[in-house]
């Protein structure tokens, strides 16, 4: 009999799941430990699970959507308007979108208002609909151990035209210069896995966000290709983001973004 087989596997250590973390980084990642390292802890190293809010349920509801659609495109059979919403219907059933808890009447709201935000977008035709994408959905990763940096991984949602197209969904109409700030390090990164998946500079990132008003929008924030001082900065950050790590500085930063916080709770006590 093999024992070995059938030993369960080992839950790892708190060191080994810090030492992983130092071996590679993502966007979110990286954004959430210089936001607050102590919510990064629960998040990343603790890995508290949390019930998944309505928002990210619909957001992910209307990626996934847009995402079918794309591919669809990159395989020049593009989804008609009834396919993309069957393709909606089935994103916000799907059993692997965890489970959500609703209160009563909103899951039927929220479910009509992803919907409309989709049809919006794909009446407006904010990609030319009949340009080949040159990606979609695509994990890409960047090994900088010669900037002694962990691997940076990410995925594009679309490029196009040499654009690299990220959506989101908001609440509130986002302002373009705030938006071009508080998401400097996605949009880094993303040039950054662009330019060494392709050899290219890009030549543009595109946020898009569908915006959740009574009268859905679509609101598009065009940046020019990546900066020398950007791309030096995340470089800057990732080390900030390598020596806390090294240290286990996992402290807590209060402030505005704690009422969002699903470890609100855990942190009080902690
Ligand atoms: S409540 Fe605020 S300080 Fe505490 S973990 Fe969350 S974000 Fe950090």
């Amino acid at each position: 009999m093999n024992t070995l087989a059938e030993a369960p596997p080992k839950e790892p250590s708190e060191k080994d799941i810090i030492t992983g973390l130092q071996e590679q980084v993502s966007a979110s990642r990286l954004s959430l430990f210089l936001q607050c390292r102590l919510k990064f802890f629960f998040r990343y190293v603790l890995r508290l699970k949390k019930p998944k809010t309505p928002a990210l349920h619909l957001g992910n509801s209307v990626h996934s959507v847009l995402k079918e659609w794309n591919k669809a495109r990159w395989l020049l059979k593009p989804l008609t308007l009834k396919e993309a919403y069957e393709s909606y219907q089935k994103a916000w059933t799907d059993e692997n979108e965890g489970k959500v808890v609703w209160e009563p009447g909103e899951e039927n709201d929220d479910k009509t208002t992803g919907w409309r935000l989709v049809d919006t977008y794909l009446r407006e035709s904010h990609v030319p609909a009949m340009v080949k994408p040159e990606a979609v959905e695509v994990p890409v990763e960047v090994d900088l151990v010669n900037h002694g940096l962990p691997r940076l991984i990410g995925v594009l949602d679309l490029v196009q035209q040499r654009q690299v197209i990220d959506y989101k969904t908001s609440a509130t109409t986002p302002n373009p210069e705030k938006v071009a700030h508080s998401h400097e390090i996605q949009t880094t990164s993303y040039a950054i896995l662009y330019r060494h998946n392709t050899g290219n500079k890009e030549e543009g990132i595109q946020l898009h966000h569908l915006v959740k008003l009574k009268n859905p929008k679509v609101v598009i924030t065009r940046l020019p290709s990546m900066s020398q001082q950007q791309e030096t900065r995340l470089y800057r950050q990732m080390e900030a983001y390598l020596t806390g790590l090294q240290h286990e500085q996992f402290v807590p930063s209060p402030g505005m973004h704690c009422s969002s916080c699903e470890f609100f709770n855990e942190c009080r006590k902690h």
